[in-house]
């Protein structure tokens, strides 16, 4: 048997949740495979001809919804989606060439847990990305 591929994964999350990978989102979900560690919604819609625009927001919002997109907020405030490893997890973002990483960590869960029950709010979500430059960017830098 061949290894699993990100699409077979990707495939099985989708028909798990009880949707269907129709051809167009099959395409998406192929092209946001191509697109690297982040994408913009703009940077799909030119990558798959012939898909329109409506189509492509659809399906982010689905796959969003199923974990297997997650959104990224770039140093500059900008969003970008990427591929999700599904759970939840948190992003460190490369500021030099935008590489993204996941992490989870269950310090900072108990931390955001512990905060709520200080500010006597009821914690629905949050989000943290880490920004800096990647081992890789930083070996350029000193090559340099
Ligand atoms: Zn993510
Ligand atoms: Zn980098
Ligand atoms: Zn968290």
């Amino acid at each position: 048997m061949s290894p699993m591929t990100t699409m077979d994964l990707l495939e099985r999350t989708i028909v798990r949740s009880g949707h269907r990978l129709t051809t167009p989102r099959r395409r998406l979900l192929e092209v946001m495979d191509g697109l690297g560690d982040r994408f913009t919604a703009d940077q799909v819609l030119a990558a798959s001809p012939g898909v329109g625009r409506a189509t492509v927001f659809r399906t982010l919002r689905l796959m969003q919804e199923l974990g297997v997109v997650c959104q990224v907020v770039l140093d500059g405030g900008g969003v970008a989606y990427r591929l999700g490893s599904g759970g939840h997890h948190h992003h460190v973002v490369c500021s030099e060439c935008g590489a993204v990483s996941d992490f989870a960590s269950h310090d900072i869960e108990d931390l955001v847990a512990e905060l709520g029950r200080r500010s006597g709010f009821e914690i629905d979500s949050h989000r943290l990305e880490l920004y800096g430059r990647c081992q890789r960017c930083r070996a350029t830098l000193i090559l340099d």
